[in-house]
């Protein structure tokens, strides 16, 4: 009888908790939490800041990447 053997390949689980960042609408005070991303945008959770295309927008006033700063 043949027997075929799948091979899982799970994807490692990417840790990457400890190097979330946060980031805070300077216009509406909004704030992009990479753990959380934008739900409501369709950005899933643990989408880091930079990776956010350029068409996305501040959920809470419409503007760009650029009126965002890291949060300290
Ligand atoms: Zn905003």
């Amino acid at each position: 009888m043949l027997r075929i053997i799948y091979k899982n390949d799970f994807l490692p689980v990417k840790l990457k908790f400890s190097t979330m960042r946060k980031y805070e609408c300077k216009a509406c005070g909004w704030i992009y939490d990479e753990t959380i991303g934008d739900p409501d945008g369709g950005i899933p959770s643990c989408t880091p800041f930079d990776e956010l295309g350029p068409t996305w927008v501040c959920p809470g006033c419409g503007l760009g990447k650029e009126a965002f700063e890291e949060v300290f």
